[in-house]
């Protein structure tokens, strides 16, 4: 049995440097004797893995010291809850609503507090990145709110949003690490990690250490504070060891790949083999405005549900898996993260070309 091109947009395809690393020390880590799966966290050999975990992602981000890196369970979504919760200090965030996990995280935030939205792109089935350089931002508002790209859709915010002095709380769940940011712009960047870093369950959020406070919305469970995880390390309970040992196993390897901005210079390059295919192509469309697309998450159709089933097949069969769009949308989605090689996105394409010839 080979390996496929997994398409997937979450949980994705993993580097398969990382794989085989991970398969040589299943049975024996390090001289331990044990697989990290099997560690006390408490251990020294466990601390070992964590400490290196985080200061290789505060390597690859440049992450200023006054950021804490948080490894915390839960997902993506226990965030859209964890956020109002701790930040909403007048009640009120502002939501820019560009897709269906912007729009979750909204309609979490209003069970807190007041959720503004401040700008959408629902009127056009969320195909582009509204203008965000002048919105109206409620004087009192905690935070503005984005998805940065929306994996579902295809869009990215290639420009952040213009905050009018607010703090910017940003998920970047389908593009984290796949090219430079500047932290210190953000007041909290957060993740899961199963689309572009590791397996799925876990979150990583960088955030500001003056916004780790004691005052949070009443009833806020012990679990759902930023600042007992701050203050126990991420470890106020077993952390999830063998995730955050995967993540660190990844992070490694993207320094091996020359960082960030080797990693963008690379993702360019194999986006554009997609899009300049597309805009070239008789038969596939993209769906998303050209200057909002997202390097990521590719989604096009041919306007014919029946050919597009076909494709979706036809391309299994060919090893090239998981390209059916989002149940919610249809059609297809190419997700080509930090881990597909550009001989992937290159088969991809000439399986397209192929699928058009004999379906004129
Ligand atoms: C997948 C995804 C989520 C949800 O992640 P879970 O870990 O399943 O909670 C949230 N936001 C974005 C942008 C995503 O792509």
């Amino acid at each position: 049995m080979g390996r496929i091109y997994n398409f997937s947009a979450g949980p994705a395809v993993l580097p398969e440097d990382v794989l085989k690393e991970l398969a040589a020390e299943m049975m024996d880590y390090n001289g331990t004797g044990m697989s990290v799966m099997e560690m006390s966290h408490r251990s020294a050999a466990y601390q070992a893995i964590i400490d290196a975990a985080e200061a290789d992602l505060r390597e690859l981000m440049n992450i200023p010291d006054n950021y804490k890196v948080l490894f915390l369970q839960g997902g993506a979504s226990l965030q859209f809850a964890m956020i109002p919760m701790n930040l909403m200090k007048n009640k009120k965030a502002a939501h820019i609503v560009t897709g269906q996990w912007a729009k979750k995280a909204y309609q979490e935030a209003k069970l807190y507090g007041e959720a503004v939205e401040v700008a959408s792109s629902a009127d056009k089935t969320f195909s582009y990145i509204p203008d965000c350089s002048d919105l109206d931002i409620p004087e009192d508002a905690d935070y503005v709110y984005i998805c940065e790209n929306n994996t579902i859709y295809g869009t990215k915010f290639h420009e952040l949003p213009n905050t009018k002095g607010k703090d910017l709380v940003s998920d970047v769940s389908s593009c984290f690490l796949s090219e430079p940011v500047d932290v210190s712009k953000y007041a909290v960047i957060y993740g899961g990690v199963q689309k572009n870093i590791g397996p799925a369950g876990m979150v990583i959020v960088i955030i500001r250490e003056d916004l780790i406070t004691e005052d949070v919305l009443p009833g806020t469970p012990t679990m759902m504070k930023y600042k007992i995880h701050a203050d126990n390390g991420s470890m106020y309970n077993t952390p999830p060891c063998y995730n955050i040992y995967v993540c660190g196993k990844v992070f490694k390897w993207l320094k091996k790949m020359g960082g960030l901005s080797a990693m963008k210079e690379l993702n360019e390059k194999k986006a554009k083999i997609l899009y300049d295919f597309l805009d070239e192509s008789k038969l596939f469309k993209g769906t998303v405005e050209k200057k909002d697309r997202s390097l990521m998450n590719v989604p096009f159709v041919t306007g014919d549900a029946d050919l597009d089933a076909k494709f979706v097949k036809e391309a299994k069969a060919a090893g090239l898996e998981n390209l059916k769009g989002h149940r919610t949308v249809g059609g297809m989605r190419a997700s080509i993260y930090n881990a597909m090689p550009i001989e992937g996105v290159q088969a991809l394409v000439d399986f397209m070309k192929k699928f058009e010839e004999e379906n004129a």
